[in-house]
C-alpha cells in the first residue's frame, strides 16, 4: 500500500501523539507508525509528574478534559534529610503555578482516543520500520502492517520513536554529537495498590540511598529505591522493599509509609544524553529519540512535549507562509531548554542521590547543599521555577 502525506510520525508515545494532534488541529496532514500494540503502549507505566506549561497546553488544545477531573494537583513537594521534611512551597515561588499528577498513560490514552476520533492514520504493530530519503527531497517510511508491504512518502518525518527507535540511528554515522552520562546507579521502582502516605512527592536523601514517595491516583502509590545498576529483582521480595523505603523516608517525629500489594516492579537506570543536532535534512527528532534525563527531575515527558510543540509550530509556518526559518531553528530552539532541562535533572540527581566513589567531603557538601536550599527562598526558588517548567 502506498501512502501520501504531509508529515510521517515514526512512534506513538506522548510525543508522536501529540505531535499528530498539534498538526491536526493546523489542517496539516500525517501518518503515525508505531512497532508496539496499542494496549501495550497504553499499560506502559512510566512518568507521571506534568509541568504545568504541558498542562495547559492538554486544556488549551482540547484533550484535557479528563485530566481536568482526575488530574491531582500539587502545590508543593517535600524534600527529606537528617530525618527532616523541608516543603518547597512551588505555588507560592513561581507565582501560582504547579505540578498535575497524572500518569503517562493516561495522557496516551487520551490522545490515542482523539486521534482514532479524528479519522486520521494511525497503525499500531508495524514491523520493518525504515526511514530513508530524508537527506534528500524525498523521505520515505516504509513498514510491514498485517503482513502487507506500506510506504508512506512525506514531506518530512518526524522521529518520535525514543531512545531505542530507528530514526535516530538512521542518521549518517558523523553527524551527529553524542554528548553523554551514565550513572553508577539505578531506581528499583513499584506500583503499589494502597493510598499514597503523603498528598505530595516526598524526596528523600538517606544514608542507605535516595527514595522517592510518588503517586498515580488516590489508590495507587508509586515508590522508588536507589539501588545498583545490575540489582536483582529476585532478591526484592516485598517486605524487603517496604522495609527499605520505611527507612529511607523516617523521619525523627516518626513517620509510616502505608504498605499495600505490588501490582509492577522494575529497575530503571539512570542516564544523561542528548544528541546534537536534532534534525538531519527532513528528519525531525523530538523527545527521547533525541535526548535522556535522569527520571529525578520528572522531565523526560514533558520535554518531549515541549519538544513537538515548537516543531508543530515550525511546521505550521511553512505551510501556511512557506518559511523554513523556523524548522531550521527548531534544533537550536529545542536545545537550548534541553540543555536547562538536563542541567537541572542532573543537579537534582547530583545533590539527593550516594554516589559510591563519594568522598567524606562530597557528603558534607551534599548536606550543605540540601540544607541552602531548604533555608534559602533564593534556592528553593530557582528549584521551584524549574520544577514546574520553564518557558516553551
Ligand atoms: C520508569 C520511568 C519513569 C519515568 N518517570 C518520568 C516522570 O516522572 N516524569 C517525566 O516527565 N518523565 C519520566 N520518564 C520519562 C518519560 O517516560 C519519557 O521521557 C517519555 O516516554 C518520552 O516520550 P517519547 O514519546 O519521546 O518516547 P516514548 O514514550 O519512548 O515513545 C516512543 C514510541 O516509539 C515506539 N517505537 C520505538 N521504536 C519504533 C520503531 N522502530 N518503529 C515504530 N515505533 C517505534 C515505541 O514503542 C514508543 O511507543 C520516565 C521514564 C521511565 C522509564
Amino acid at each position: 500500500m502506498k501512502l501520501q502525506t504531509q508529515v510521517g510520525i515514526v512512534g506513538a508515545g506522548p510525543a508522536g501523539l501529540m505531535l499528530a494532534h498539534l498538526l491536526n488541529l493546523e489542517g496539516i496532514e500525517s501518518v503515525v507508525i508505531e512497532n508496539r500494540s496499542r494496549d501495550y503502549v497504553q499499560e506502559r507505566v512510566r512518568a507521571g509528574v506534568l509541568e504545568q506549561g504541558t498542562v495547559d497546553l492538554m486544556i488549551r488544545t482540547g484533550v484535557g478534559e479528563r485530566l481536568l477531573r482526575q488530574g491531582l494537583v500539587h502545590k508543593g513537594i517535600e524534600i527529606r534529610f537528617n530525618g527532616e521534611g523541608h516543603r518547597i512551597d512551588l505555588h507560592a515561588l513561581t507565582g501560582g503555578r504547579a505540578i498535575t499528577i497524572y500518569g503517562q498513560n493516561e495522557v496516551v490514552k487520551d490522545l490515542t482516543e482523539t486521534r482514532i476520533a479524528s479519522g486520521k492514520p494511525l497503525f499500531f504493530e508495524c514491523e520493518d520500520v525504515h526511514v530513508s530519503g530524508f537527506d534528500a527531497e524525498a523521505p520515505r517510511i516504509d513498514f510491514r502492517h498485517s503482513g502487507e508491504g506500506h510506504q508512506v512518502r512525506c514531506d518530512f518525518i518526524a522521529g518520535c520513536d525514543g531512545f531505542h527507535g530507528v530514526c535516530r540511528p538512521s542518521i549518517a554515522t558523523g553527524a551527529l554529537t553524542i554528548y553523554e552520562r551514565t550513572y553508577p546507579f539505578a531506581w528499583l521502582g513499584v506500583l503499589a495498590r494502597v493510598a499514597p502516605s503523603s498528598d505530595e512527592l516526598i524526596y528523600a536523601n538517606h544514608e542507605r540511598g535516595f527514595a522517592l514517595h510518588s503517586m498515580r491516583s488516590p489508590q495507587l502509590t508509586r515508590l522508588y529505591l536507589q539501588c545498583t545498576v545490575d540489582e536483582d529483582l529476585s532478591a526484592w521480595p516485598d517486605d524487603r522493599i517496604w522495609d527499605e523505603l520505611q527507612r529511607r523516608f523516617e523521619t525523627r517525629r516518626g513517620w509510616t509509609l502505608r504498605r499495600g500489594p505490588i501490582e509492577q516492579r522494575g529497575v530503571t537506570p539512570m542516564r544523561s544524553f542528548v544528541a546534537e543536532p536534532m534534525q538531519f535534512g527532513r528528519l525531525f527528532l523530538a523527545g527521547d529519540a533525541a535526548h535522556i534525563v535522569p527520571p529525578t527531575g520528572a522531565k523526560g515527558l514533558n520535554l518531549a512535549i515541549a519538544d513537538v510543540l515548537v516543531l508543530s509550530k515550525a511546521l505550521a509556518e511553512f505551510y501556511s507562509h512557506g518559511s523554513s526559518d523556523a524548522l531550521n531553528g527548531y534544533s537550536s530552539t529545542c536545545l537550548a531548554r534541553v540543555w536547562k532541562v538536563q542541567r537541572f535533572s542532573w543537579w537534582m540527581t547530583s545533590m539527593l542521590h550516594r554516589f559510591p566513589d563519594e568522598t567524606a567531603f562530597d557528603r558534607r557538601r551534599q548536606t550543605a547543599e540540601l540544607e541552602y536550599l531548604t533555608s534559602s527562598r533564593a534556592a528553593a526558588q530557582s528549584l521551584a521555577e524549574n520544577y514546574v517548567g520553564l518557558p516553551i
